[in-house]
């Protein structure tokens, strides 16, 4: 704890008062650690697919290029790198935005168990080379939830992006969704690499995996679940982890159906 004093007087009077400022020091060293550490792994993130991408060039350069197998192989790879670093900056960027304010929300009262089986039926079809079975429990009426639709929706895809991820190919995906009193819950599980439990509570923090090169191979940012927090936050929800360590991975989303009211009932 850090204390800053200020004698405060009349011009040329007596001492009228003292203001103490305290600072937490611990807070604010944290903070400091926290953002050099941000930006040490933003330049490692960045850095990475350059060097690749430099490589890559230069055997191009090197003649690759002539060869009917490896030029475009290796113009693959350079295609795969630059669409990772794009990500990575709009991941980035928005995160910036959210942890700057810049973010304003549009909330609209949307049905939830409709956009769960839009996102279900988009996966089915973009994953059908991996033979990935999904299955759902999905309410057959209307589920209403105020909320930004294109952040929710951007939310699921992360969480079902992942869980199809680490899932081995034949692997099963299930998307179940409870309505309770105030809140709408959806449980995603798969049967994939797991994260072991020491891991658990840090796969929501920027940059954090479990498995680095792995997941850098599976082309991730390690900022999917980082804004998927922080909009499921935003939103006045929770979001959490559940996994066994190589049997399969839960995410579950806890979603107020009115944050609105929510609000003025706690006013
Ligand atoms: P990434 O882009 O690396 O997938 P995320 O923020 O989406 O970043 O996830 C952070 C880390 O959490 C992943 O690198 C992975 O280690 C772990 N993870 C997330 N979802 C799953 C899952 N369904 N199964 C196993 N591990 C997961």
């Amino acid at each position: 704890l850090q204390a800053n004093f200020s004698i405060v007087r009349n011009e040329d009077g007596p001492v009228t008062g003292l203001i103490t400022v305290l600072h937490d020091v611990t807070e604010q060293e944290k903070i400091e650690r926290e953002r050099r550490e941000f930006v040490s792994n933003v330049s490692h993130e960045l850095r990475t697919p350059l060097t690749t991408l430099k490589s890559y060039m230069e055997a191009l350069e090197d003649g690759a290029m002539q060869d009917e197998n490896l030029g475009p192989r290796f113009l693959q790879v350079t295609q795969n790198e630059t669409d990772r670093m794009i990500r990575l900056v709009n991941d980035l960027l928005q995160l910036s935005r959210m942890d700057s304010d810049e973010i304003s929300l549009d909330f609209f009262t949307v049905d939830l168990s409709e956009m769960i089986n839009q996102v279900i039926e988009r996966f089915e079809m973009i994953n059908k080379d991996k033979n990935i079975a999904f299955y759902k429990e999905v309410p057959s009426y209307p589920v209403y939830v105020d909320m930004d639709k294109d952040r929710i929706y951007q939310v699921f895809d992360n969480v079902l992006s992942n869980a199809v991820k680490y899932s081995p190919d034949g692997g099963e995906i299930s998307v179940q969704m409870f309505t309770r009193a105030d809140a709408v819950d959806v449980e995603i599980s798969d049967q994939g690499v797991g994260i072991p439990k020491e891991s658990q509570h840090r796969i929501f923090d920027r940059f954090y995996r479990v498995d680095k090169a792995r997941a850098r191979n599976l082309g991730g940012t390690g900022l999917g679940l980082a804004i998927a927090k922080e909009f499921i936050h935003a939103h006045g929800g929770k979001i959490a982890a559940d996994s066994e360590w190589k049997k399969g991975t839960t995410i579950l989303i806890t979603l107020p159906y009115s944050v609105i009211n929510k609000a003025e009932a706690g006013s």
